[in-house]
This record gives structure tokens, C-alpha cells and sequence, in this order.
């Protein structure tokens, strides 16, 4: 049960709608009566761009209109905004059918345009939106609407989904997973049971593997193994990522510490954006390295363009400061979207990491092939060195050799391993030469 009583109506100043406090009072009121409220939300995309465009006067006037026709839209529906760009109706029960018919209402008025007069001067102003809606339980609280909200909302976000979305059984299995992965995540954060692997990259010039890269493992504790392709993105909107980013980067330094005679140059560790502009990073990078007493010169950073979003000149500060200390960074998952490649190709790196769909190309037709090599042309002549990622079969390998890739990473050579199967597997296979047919002699 939602647990807010009062008897107060609190409004938003711009719409006069009502706001969240209220939104969470009417709900309590609707499901007291055991009845299954109907939950529609609103989430405009373009605020903010429509504010900077036309002005604030406009944008306000544009919140009004969308209040007003949410207002009128449907007799037994009661209208909120609950945030700065979040509508929310409330509603009874009603069919599927009925909610259906309701929402392709609304999607269809917001697909047209909001005339807006300012001014003596008439605006056709567009507001994209996503809509989710839901049936409330008697049964929820106000943590589960916060959380079926925050899921539907992340949804959206990981999945660029546009329109409607009902949160039906499956998106709610989905949440429930995501809580089972997210607790787990929470309790290794908090108990530091995170696994590190690392998987060997060979070097196609010097014959042999040179560097590593660190990956994060996670076994449940029932057992169940997570994938970092999955819980990462999620503790990157949970804010776990920062806890996470910090074990990993203390584990991988006490294990280079542990091994000073480790045959490789270098282990990359993954970070995102937001922990390189943390300002306790290049502190936490150095004391780690203080502590186990390992040069900077044997660490490497990945990050991807995906999470780098702004403050380029902020990132390339603190990429430079820890250059100078031999601490270089790589550009992971090249090739999965490169919409701001000059910006990225501006700050310092040292290599760029092709990734496996890119990688992929070189099995199919020859203009993949031709792509491939016009990248490693640019890359080169950039002094960028590649590496290339997935690498799977001999003949990937082959065709790597054959378009001057520097560096290769995948099931080919290895799968990822434990610190000392790594120590072993180096001791073992220390000198590797290439054959014609991509294979180890
Ligand atoms: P990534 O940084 O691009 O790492 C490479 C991924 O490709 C790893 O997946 C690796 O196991 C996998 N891989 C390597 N060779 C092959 C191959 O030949 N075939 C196939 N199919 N896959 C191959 P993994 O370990 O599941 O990690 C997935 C992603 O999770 C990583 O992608 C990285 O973005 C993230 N991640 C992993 N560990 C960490 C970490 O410690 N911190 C952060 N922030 N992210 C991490
Ligand atoms: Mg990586
Ligand atoms: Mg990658």
C-alpha cells in the first residue's frame, strides 16, 4: 500500500496540475478500493532543446497546453505533472481494448504539432514523447509504482524504443530479474566478491601475447553466472558502476603486483567516462599503484565513445596528466557508433579497439573487407595501434595479418581466464608464430 494519507492538493505552478505528492495520494485512494488503477505516463523527450529554440515563455506555454488537453482527454482520468518533462493519468480499471484505443489517442496528438502565439509570433512546436502504462495492483507500494516507472523508463533508454509500451507480464519478469541481478551485484559490491579474468592479446608483429585485458566475472549466490554484457549497463544507471570500477581497478593492481615478472606489457582495465572524470580517479590510480608497487606503464584504460558524452577537454586533461606517467588509454568498441568520431579521435589514444562486429566484416563481402582496411589506414596513419576484437576463427586471423591489424583478442587464441590460468597459459605458450593458414606453430 502506498503510504501517503494527506488530505492536501499540491500543484504544479506552470500547468496547475497536480503533482507528484498528489499523484501518490490519488493512487493510494484509488487502490484502497481494491480497484486495479490504469497508470499512463508521459515522458516528453525534447524539453529542454524546445526551451533553448523558442525560449522558456514558449516551453511553459507548450507544458500548459499538453496540461490542459490531458485534463480534458478522458472523463474518470485525472491528470499530474510529476516532474519537469513527466505527465502521469490516473484512471480506473478498463479493458485492454479500451486502454489501447486511449493511448493511440494520445500517441496521435502528440505526433501533430502545438500552436503556440508569443509575441505576436506563432510556433509549431513539436513535443516527442514515450508513453508506458500499466495497471496498478492493489498490492503494490509506492516503491514498486517508483520501481515499474523507473524500469519502464530504463527500458526505453537501453533499448531506444519510441511509442507506447505496456508494461505487461513480460517487461515485469524482465524487472524482476534485473532486481535479482541488481542485489547481487550489490551484495558482491558491498563484500567484494567480484572475480577479475583476463584474456591474452596477442601482437601479430612480435609473434606473441603482450598485453591483457581484465574482465569482471560475477557468480550469483545460487550459482548462476552473470554477464558483465548485462549487469554492467545496469549498474552504470544504478550508480553502482563507481564501487565496481574501484574493485577491479585494486584487483587488477594487487595481481600485476603479484606477478612483477609477468611476460606482458601491459592489462587494460574497462572504465567508463564517468569514473575518469571522478576526481578522486587519477588519486585512486596512483595509490593503487603506490600500494602494490607496480609502474604505470603496465596499466592501460578502455573506455568506450558510448560513455563519454561531454567535457571532452575535462577527459583529455586527466588522459594527458596520466600519459605522462606511461598510463595510456585504448577506444574500446570501435565500430558500434561512431556519431561523434572526430570529437573522440581528439583525445589522446593510444589504440583503437576494432569491435567484433566490425571484426565480422572481414568474413562476409569484399566491401566489408575494403572497410576494414580503410579504417586500419586511417587508424595508422592517426599512429593509432589496432586491436582487433573477437577474433574467432583462422581465417579472421589470417585476413588481421593480411590488413596490417597490430594486435588480436579473442576465443581464437583464448578465452578469457583466472590471474594464475593466465600465468600459466604465458609460461606455456610464451612464443607463438604465425603460419600462412592463421595457425600456432
Ligand atoms: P569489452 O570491453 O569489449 O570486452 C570484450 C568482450 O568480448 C568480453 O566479454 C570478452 O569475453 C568477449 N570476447 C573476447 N573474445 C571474444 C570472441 O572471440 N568471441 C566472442 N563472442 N566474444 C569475445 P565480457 O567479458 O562478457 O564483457 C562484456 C563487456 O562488459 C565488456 O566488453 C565491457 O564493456 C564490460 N566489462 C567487462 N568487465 C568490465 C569491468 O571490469 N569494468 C567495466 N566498466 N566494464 C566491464
Ligand atoms: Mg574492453
Ligand atoms: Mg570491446
Amino acid at each position: 500500500m502506498i503510504g501517503n494519507t494527506s488530505n492536501e492538493i499540491t500543484c504544479d505552478a506552470v500547468t496547475g496540475l497536480r503533482d507528484w505528492k498528489t499523484f501518490f495520494r490519488d493512487v493510494e485512494r484509488k487502490i484502497a478500493g481494491g480497484i486495479r488503477a490504469h497508470v499512463i505516463f508521459i515522458q516528453l523527450l525534447q524539453l529542454k532543446r524546445v526551451n533553448r529554440k523558442y525560449g522558456l515563455q514558449v516551453g511553459d506555454r507548450l507544458l500548459e497546453d499538453i496540461g490542459e488537453y490531458l485534463e480534458k482527454l478522458e472523463e474518470g482520468y485525472i491528470a499530474y505533472r510529476t516532474n519537469n518533462s513527466r505527465f502521469m493519468l490516473l484512471g480506473p480499471e478498463c479493458s485492454q481494448e479500451k486502454a489501447d484505443v486511449l493511448l493511440g489517442r494520445i500517441r496521435e496528438r502528440f505526433e501533430d504539432i502545438w500552436p503556440i502565439a508569443q509575441n505576436g509570433e506563432r510556433h509549431e512546436v513539436l513535443a516527442k514523447a514515450y508513453f508506458i502504462h500499466f495497471f496498478l495492483e492493489p498490492k503494490d507500494t509506492e516503491n514498486d509504482l517508483l520501481e515499474k516507472i523507473n524500469h519502464a523508463a530504463s527500458v526505453f533508454r537501453l533499448r531506444e524504443r519510441k511509442g507506447i509500451l505496456f508494461f505487461n507480464e513480460e517487461l515485469n519478469a524482465d524487472m524482476l530479474h534485473n532486481r535479482y541481478v541488481m542485489e547481487e551485484v550489490r551484495y558482491a559490491a558491498e563484500h567484494k566478491t567480484f572475480r577479475i579474468y583476463y584474456q591474452p592479446i596477442y601482437d601479430c608483429s612480435e609473434g606473441r601475447f603482450v598485453s591483457a585485458e581484465s574482465l569482471i566475472r560475477l557468480i550469483g549466490r545460487d550459482g548462476t553466472f552473470l554477464s558483465p554484457g548485462e549487469f554492467i549497463p545496469m549498474a552504470e544507471e544504478n550508480g553502482l558502476i563507481d564501487s565496481i570500477s574501484w574493485i577491479v581497478l585494486e584487483k587488477v593492481c594487487a595481481f600485476l603486483g603479484a606477478y612483477p615478472e609477468l611476460p606482458l606489457k601491459s592489462v587494460s582495465i574497462n572504465m567508463t567516462g564517468q569514473q575518469i572524470l571522478d576526481p578522486t580517479f587519477i588519486g585512486r590510480v596512483e595509490s593503487n599503484l603506490g600500494k602494490y608497487g607496480v609502474d604505470g606503464s603496465r596499466l592501460r584504460f578502455e573506455i568506450t565513445e558510448r560513455t563519454i558524452t561531454e567535457d571532452y577537454a575535462e577527459v583529455r586533461k586527466v588522459m594527458s596528466y596520466l600519459a605522462g606517467k606511461g598510463i595510456q588509454f585504448y577506444l574500446d568498441d570501435f565500430g558500434t557508433g561512431y556519431s561523434n568520431l572526430a570529437s573522440m579521435l581528439s583525445l589522446p589514444f593510444e589504440a583503437i579497439k576494432f569491435d567484433q562486429s566490425l571484426i565480422g566484416m572481414m568474413n562476409g563481402t569484399d566491401k566489408g573487407l575494403r572497410t576494414i582496411s580503410l579504417l586500419a589506414d586511417i587508424m595508422h596513419e592517426n599512429n593509432y595501434y589496432i586491436v582487433a576484437e573477437g577474433v574467432e576463427t583462422a581465417d579472421q586471423v589470417r585476413l588481421a595479418h593480411e590488413r596490417s591489424l597490430d594486435r588480436i583478442q579473442g576465443y581464437y587464441y583464448a578465452k578469457p581466464m583466472p590471474g594464475e590460468e593466465l600465468v600459466d597459459f604465458l609460461k606455456r605458450d610464451i612464443r607463438h608464430t604465425y603460419d600462412e593458414t592463421g595457425g600456432i606453430l
